[in-house]
């Protein structure tokens, strides 16, 4: 493993579990140590919604041809809309020792996780179903019949949480955004991924201890 390389962060969790209003809030606390990657879809732009801030929304034949090109670390496609993950700026960033955020779904998760046994899966969850559905409901952003299309995607998505390395349970916002951000520091002090440190501490004092 790469020591000076940046980590693959994934998260994902349920429809109205508040993974959205996490990441706003561990970007305006952390803003120069977090990235988060900017997906491409076919689906339409919403109102308010930016090219190249929320996504980079792309026809149905574009999207083909990056999948054709390999330009796409993942992909998936759902209600016959397709969102995938570029490549290059994950490459890019990893590469220059930074860290990058996926919100991606969980099938692309998964997929991710494959390809990068290092990348970090966190799954975010609400307290209760219930609470779920208030979050949901309480957003307003979706009419009763998506909502109850949403909890029953949920309910499918339960299945696979175990698969994730760790689960933020999503109750009092701010220790979530603590959450997340410990966790990942807690990542990089991992022995496994100071190699290199470890190996320089030894040298120092094997140095030392022959008295040099
Ligand atoms: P997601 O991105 O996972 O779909 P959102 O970030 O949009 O979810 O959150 C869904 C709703 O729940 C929003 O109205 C948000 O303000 C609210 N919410 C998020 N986290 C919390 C929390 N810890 N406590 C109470 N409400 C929350
Ligand atoms: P929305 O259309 O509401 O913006 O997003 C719908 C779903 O697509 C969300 O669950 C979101 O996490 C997921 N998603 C966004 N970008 C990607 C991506 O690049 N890959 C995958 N697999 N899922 C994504």
């Amino acid at each position: 493993m790469d020591n000076d390389k940046g980590l693959i962060i994934v998260l994902s969790g349920f429809s109205g579990a508040g993974k959205g209003t996490i990441m706003k809030h561990l970007l305006q606390a952390h803003p120069n140590e977090y990235n988060l990657s900017i997906s491409a879809t076919t689906r339409k732009k919403r109102p308010g919604e930016q090219e190249g801030r929320e996504y980079f929304f792309k026809t149905k034949e574009e999207f083909q041809a990056m999948i054709d090109n390999g330009e796409l670390l993942e992909y998936a496609t759902f209600n016959d809309k397709s969102y995938g993950t570029p490549k290059s700026y994950v490459q890019e960033l990893t590469e220059a020792g930074k860290d990058v955020i996926l919100e991606i779904e969980v099938q692309g998760a998964l997929k991710v996780k494959e390809q990068f046994p290092e990348a970090l899966l966190l799954f975010v969850t609400p307290p209760s179903a219930k609470t779920l559905k208030e979050r949901l409901v309480g957003r307003g952003t979706e009419s009763p019949e998506v909502i109850a299309q949403r909890l029953a995607i949920s309910s499918n998505e339960s299945h696979l949480m175990d698969k994730y390395d760790y689960l933020i349970i999503n109750d009092v916002l701010e220790d979530s955004v603590n959450k997340v951000h410990n966790i990942i520091q807690g990542e990089h002090a991992r022995t496994i991924r100071n190699t290199d440190s470890i190996a320089k501490m030894q040298k120092e004092l094997m140095v030392f201890s022959k008295g040099e």
